[in-house]
């Protein structure tokens, strides 16, 4: 502690990193998880399944050596549209033209490639923008039918073999679920893990689709959606309502806006997220050049501060830890820079959070006293998560939120929300036991010193009924 009362010993803000070559053997998961890693994405794009399973238990083994809980995140790919397959690339310079034709369709000039996407001509229109491979080549339709898009290129480049296409504006019919998705899901739901990121989320729809496929097969993550365009900022406010949790995906998201929205959006999603009490997650692009270098740019260093101090639940590493050479040294600087921005204040979107029923109102309370209380601890006993989520929402101002849970998926299930530390504890028949054998763990851990006022919230204290109760301890 220091003299300004603030509690400097555990970090608050979430750290995702995305498992690759680079880090996914034994020794590297254990030093990401002794680094601070809260939770490993596995992004779908990439990973075969036998690689999954291999992983998933690695990193499961590892974790319950060290008695921590973290959380496994599912990325599926979606429904990304790519170019077709070609014998070389093509050199295109300003000014030429290229064709994009149905995958049935017969090439009408000299460069023309497929799109894996039959409904594109259907969806777009004449003057339209196509961006190519995350913004390497730019293209202007010029002229469409029902089978052929024909383009002028606008920018110098080479186009490839299977290059991602994005159509800023576009709205595109594309399934909430490919082929692709569902065999992951299953294998997802089938290894029980913790989340399942929706990538091309447009509308709420799609966030019931990929739950109930889920739940079909008894799993029940805590589900992220991916907000990648235009179609899906439009529907934010309903999406928000029916997801667990919201992924600002600027790599995608960045090309489908201008990009001098993007602070705007990223901004406006962290705060509907805290008024409705949901996760956000703050992705791509946070210490990019870390992927070569061992130290970030100033740009990236505000960046990561920027998203710490409108206090997004997490922030994510993608290529800086799946293929860079400084994966380890990329979570020393998000710990580092997210422990001092915390200790530097927030812009207090929490405000803005009503409660909605007596359990929230609790929580509230709760964390009200824990502000006014110098060095304080909240301690909550969850059976599902719930009333440690609510404590997250209401942004405790520096009093860490140890959770105790008997399920370990519930645990795994807050490695998200931002301030909460999640532990495995039987709960005891009797309170006054519960509360001994949790202030006993915790000072074991040296979590808890002993006279640290203790906020102890839940609503299974009570042996007879169950009722929401705040009660003052000293660990
Ligand atoms: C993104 O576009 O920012 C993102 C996180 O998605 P992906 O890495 O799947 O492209």
């Amino acid at each position: 502690m220091n003299d300004l009362n603030i509690n400097t010993d555990v970090r608050k803000t979430k750290i995702i990193i995305t498992l690759g070559p680079a880090t996914d053997s034994e020794e590297m998961i254990s030093e990401l998880i002794d680094h601070g890693t809260n939770i490993i994405r596995l992004n779908m794009s990439h990973g075969r399944h036998d690689w999954v399973h291999t992983v998933v238990s690695r990193i499961r083994k590892i974790s319950a050596e060290k008695g921590t809980q973290v959380g496994i995140l599912m990325d599926l790919q979606g429904p990304s549209i790519r170019t077709g397959d070609l014998e070389e690339p093509f050199k295109l310079t300003v000014g030429d033209e290229v064709e994009i034709r149905h995958r049935d369709a017969k090439p009408t000039m000299e460069m023309s490639t497929t799109v894996n996407y039959d409904d594109l001509p259907r969806d777009v229109s004449v003057g339209d923008s196509i961006v190519v491979d995350n913004g390497m080549l730019l293209f202007e339709i010029i002229q469409k039918s029902d089978t052929h898009i024909r383009c002028k290129v606008l920018t110098e480049g080479e186009l490839g073999s299977r290059r991602h296409i994005n159509l800023p504006g576009v709205k595109l019919n594309l399934p909430a679920m490919t082929d692709k998705d569902r065999d992951d899901a299953r294998l997802g739901a089938n290894l029980n893990l913790d989340y399942v990121a929706i990538s091309f989320v447009r509308g709420p729809e799609h966030i019931r689709e990929v739950r109930a496929f889920l739940a079909e097969r008894k799993a029940s993550p805590k589900i992220v959606a991916k907000i990648e365009d235009q179609e899906a900022i439009r529907n934010i406010n309903a999406i928000i309502n029916e997801t667990d949790a919201v992924m600002i995906a600027r790599g995608d998201l960045g090309i489908e806006v201008a990009y001098e929205e993007l602070p705007i959006i990223q901004r406006l999603l962290i705060k509907k997220c805290h008024a409705a009490g949901k996760r956000v997650i703050v992705a791509t692009h946070m210490l990019e050049s870390m992927i070569e270098n061992p130290t970030p740019t100033r740009a990236e260093v505000t960046d990561v501060s920027n998203a710490v101090f409108e206090q997004a639940d997490a922030i994510m590493l993608s290529g800086e830890s799946s293929v860079g050479r400084y994966p380890l040294k990329c979570v020393e600087v998000l710990d580092r820079i997210s422990r001092r921005i915390e200790r530097s204040g927030g812009l207090g979107f929490e405000e803005s959070l009503k409660a909605r029923d007596t359990k929230m109102l609790t929580c509230k309370s709760a964390v009200v006293m824990a502000n006014e209380l110098p060095n304080s601890k909240i301690v909550v006993f969850t059976r599902r998560g719930i009333m440690a989520q609510n404590l997250c929402s209401y942004r405790p101002k520096t009093s860490p939120v140890y959770a105790f849970a008997e399920d370990e998926h519930v645990c795994r299930g807050l490695a998200l929300s931002r301030g909460i530390h999640a532990f495995h504890l039987e709960f005891a028949n009797n309170a006054k036991e519960l509360i001994r054998n949790a202030i006993t763990y915790l000072r074991a851990k040296g979590l808890a010193q002993p006279g640290d006022p203790l906020v102890i919230v839940s609503d299974i204290l009570q042996d007879e009924y169950v009722t929401e109760s705040i009660l003052l301890y000293e660990a």
